[in-house]
């Protein structure tokens, strides 16, 4: 089955064809590991593990390599450190575990490689030797810069010129920058920093360079897809072609996949908004599957609104999916052979999950009428997707706050509620968030809306 991925890089949706059928590669951004990932992060993980299963499908797991990189050194690294007062390589290790955890709980598989930033240090000084020698960067006060200008192609990826780049103040001004654009290879550390001794005195890589670094180590100097968030295209992406492109006169990635930005609730997520959800928080309340087909109901190119009321139609959905497998009375072996050819050309297009889920509640329906074929067919697809992978009775058996959560009493009481502040009977209206409160439901009002989340 042919696989057609879109490519940010050419704004195509393109054949893939890997460059080496027996040697498939392909290299993800990774996290930077100070703090518990929230659920955006939580994002490419899912994403790539299903491009990574269809890559093993087709091409055979033996010959597919993909890797993830962990950075682990970073500003926002240091400032954690300091503000927690903790060791640096102590809390990168304990955010590495927690990351472990969260990528096992949503169902992703491990990546064949997941090299951390601070074991690459001399490939990274390496390309930033070879980039000065070319002159395509230079160093300054210590530390050293790509100069952008030296790059034609600088911008095509997230579809910006140099111009606009600079009006748009979206680079870091510095009097020792030739040009304002140009971005930092490696800086100076101070004495309580992390730092390595390299030509240019003791300091730290940027950001971009491990990734142009570590993918070159594990992957060669041109591989397969590169993937990463959407929001990483610049300059973060841009600029790691920009250095590997510089420094091996060759094309960095065959294809560039971007997974869209993710919102909760319709609202932009962030700490001050005190919308911010980790996958950590919401393992007391949802199983990891929930959290996984939730993510796949929508097109990885999409923005992703994440909701409460999705996540619970999510987990009712696979309730029902789990029972017919359950009570079928003789065990389902798992084969690959008999996945649905229909989930799989929906994935096939540019991987399209909804689609591909679509594809399953029709499989589910067959099933339920008791078609036994296509009950075997719909419990190995599933499993393909990374869902259905625990037993029924340790999926039913599983307590959680959402086993009491009864929406339509909710939504009544949200209405009585609205129906007291309308006739300004206030004392009943706080009354009712009270009770819903004692549910465990938060309720936030906004712009003449009331929604509601679990506590
Ligand atoms: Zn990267």
């Amino acid at each position: 089955m042919d696989y057609q991925f879109y490519d940010t890089y050419s704004n195509t949706k393109k054949s893939f064809t890997p460059l080496d059928a027996s040697n498939v590669r392909m290299y993800v951004c990774g996290p930077t590991v100070y703090d518990y990932a929230h659920v955006g992060n939580a994002r490419p993980v899912i994403v790539f593990d299903i491009v990574y299963r269809m890559l093993n499908l087709k091409y055979g797991a033996e010959h597919v390599t993909y890797v993830r990189n962990i950075t682990d050194v970073d500003d926002k690294i240091i400032e954690a450190s300091n503000s927690l007062n903790e060791d640096i390589s102590t809390l990168t290790e304990r955010t590495i575990n927690y990351f472990h955890d969260d990528a096992s709980y949503v169902g992703a598989l491990q990546p064949n490689v997941e090299p951390k930033a601070t074991d690459h240090i001399p490939e990274m000084i390496n390309i930033i030797e070879k980039l000065i020698k070319k002159n395509h960067a230079y160093e300054a006060d210590g530390n050293v810069l790509f100069a952008v200008n030296t790059f034609d192609k600088y911008g095509n990826l997230s579809g910006k010129s140099l111009e606009d780049l600079i009006a748009g103040s979206r680079v870091e001004v510095a009097n020792y920058k030739k040009n304002p654009a140009d971005f930092t290879l490696w800086k100076p550390s101070k004495a309580n920093e992390p730092g390595w001794d390299s030509p240019w005195g003791k300091g730290r890589p940027g950001w971009h360079i491990e990734c142009s670094a570590m993918s070159e180590k594990y992957l060669g100097q041109t591989f397969d897809i590169h993937g990463g968030g959407q929001d990483l295209t610049f300059p973060h992406h841009e600029n790691e072609i920009a250095q590997s492109e510089s420094c091996n006169d060759k094309k960095f990635a065959n294809f560039w996949m971007h997974n869209g930005f993710l919102s909760i609730e319709g609202e932009k997520m962030s700490k001050s908004l005190g919308n911010f959800i980790t996958i950590n928080e919401l393992k007391d309340t949802y199983q990891g599957e929930v959290i996984r087909f939730n993510m796949m109901l929508t097109h990885y190119r999409q923005p992703l609104n994440w909701t409460e009321k999705s996540l619970l139609d999510s987990k009712k959905t696979l309730d029902k999916w789990y029972k017919i497998i359950g009570t079928y009375d003789k065990p389902l072996a798992s084969k690959s052979d008999l996945i649905s050819q229909k989930m799989l050309s929906a994935l096939a297009d540019d991987v399209n999950t909804p689609q591909a889920i679509a594809e399953l509640h029709q499989l589910y329906k067959v099933a339920n009428d008791g078609d036994v074929d296509a009950l075997e067919i719909f419990y190995n697809s599933c499993q393909f997707l990374g869902i259905l992978i625990s037993d029924y009775n340790s999926w039913s058996s599983w307590q959680s706050k959402t086993m009491d959560i009864d929406e339509n009493l909710i939504n009544g009481l949200i209405e009585k509620r609205n129906e007291a502040r309308s006739a300004k009977d206030f004392p009943e209206a706080d009354r009712i968030r009270d009770e819903l409160l004692n549910l465990g439901v938060i309720l936030e009002d906004k712009d003449n809306k009331t929604t509601w989340k679990l506590k």
